[in-house]
């Protein structure tokens, strides 16, 4: 993106674990939460220059367990304020996570804007080994950035997921894991590096597929992969005449590289190849260059079966 099409945003530093010097890399607890500044903060993830305008401003720097009532309204008002300027198009708040979800809460209705408010965090401190704060911050700007964000109201970003202030919830003392909304799940994911909102998918009046007539669906298998596969399933289906395929691969839809070559003649055979994944949970994204290069698809939050089901009516067009 041009840098002059990059948004401008504000990072709201108030403290936490996310700003804090432990002793060792290995310390974990028992650190000093709120020791670095914003500006440290910033200089430790450039990253952010290429995603939007950024700018820092101290709010405080505590850890968030002692926050007060004055505190939690003077970040709003300041909110209130930076979301009025024209200049800004959002803001982050970097934010202990101890009152995260009440901090977050309070916001959501108290600040007048539609514009991205975000809060971050981190479980680990930042002299941390694999320390959660940078990514989060990145994450979290990512979050800020996108159109996709306006209008949802104040939202948590910490460890890949996108929660709503009015449902989050801190739901472990230690685990990067902890943020969770037990009544409903995430509004959106970050994976591969994108935000990804779950949002209603075209269905019914919208839907694109029409079965008036249909008498038939398209053949399409579902390849389940594991340790030590092969390609005898994947000639297999091809044998039968499969007109798609649909790869249940492990993790993040990876394919086993001794069933790779057999997919990629099955795209060349004009067989429609959808990776999906057997992990239960998560969304599949583009992945390796060279599969986009074999002309595999993935299959987004859909599970195998569900795949296959939406491939075999796109194969009816
Ligand atoms: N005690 C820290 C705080 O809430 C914990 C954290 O940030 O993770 O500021």
């Amino acid at each position: 993106m041009e840098k002059t099409e990059l948004k401008n945003i504000v990072i709201l530093a108030t403290g936490g674990t996310i700003a804090g010097k432990a002793s060792s890399g290995t310390q974990m607890t028992g650190y000093t939460a709120g020791a670095y500044s914003v500006a440290d903060l910033l200089a430790g993830v450039p990253e952010l220059g290429e995603l939007a305008h950024i700018s820092g401003e101290q709010l405080c720097n505590i850890d968030s367990s002692s926050l007060t009532d004055a505190l939690l309204l003077r970040l709003a008002q300041r909110c209130n304020e930076l979301l009025a300027q024209e200049d800004v198009d959002g803001v982050v708040i970097t934010h202990g996570t101890d009152t995260m979800e009440e901090t977050a809460f309070f916001l959501n209705l108290t600040v007048k804007s539609a514009k991205p408010v975000v809060l971050v965090g981190a479980m680990r401190p930042a002299t941390a080994v694999s320390a959660d704060g940078p990514l989060n911050i990145i994450n979290a700007v990512k979050v800020a950035v996108d159109a996709a964000s306006a209008g949802q109201g104040v939202l948590v970003m910490m460890n890949d997921e996108i929660y709503s202030g009015r449902d989050v919830t801190k739901t472990n003392t230690a685990n990067v894991a902890t943020f969770k909304a037990l009544n409903g799940g995430p509004l959106g994911f970050i994976v591969g590096g994108e935000v990804h909102y779950r949002s209603m998918r075209p269905h019914t009046l919208q839907s694109e597929f029409d079965v008036t007539g249909v008498t038939a669906l398209p053949r399409v298998d579902i390849i389940y992969t594991h340790i030590g596969e092969d390609r005898v399933f994947v000639d297999a289906a091809l044998a039968a005449g499969a007109r798609g395929l649909i790869y249940a691969g492990s993790g993040m839809g990876s394919i086993h590289e001794a069933v790779e070559a057999a997919l990629a003649e099955a795209v060349s055979r004009g067989v429609v190849v959808v990776r999906s994944s057997r992990t239960g949970s998560g969304i599949v994204a583009a992945g390796l260059e060279r599969w986009q290069e074999q002309g595999f698809l993935y299959a987004d939050n859909l599970n195998p079966q569900k795949a296959r089901l939406l491939l075999q009516l796109a194969l009816l067009r």
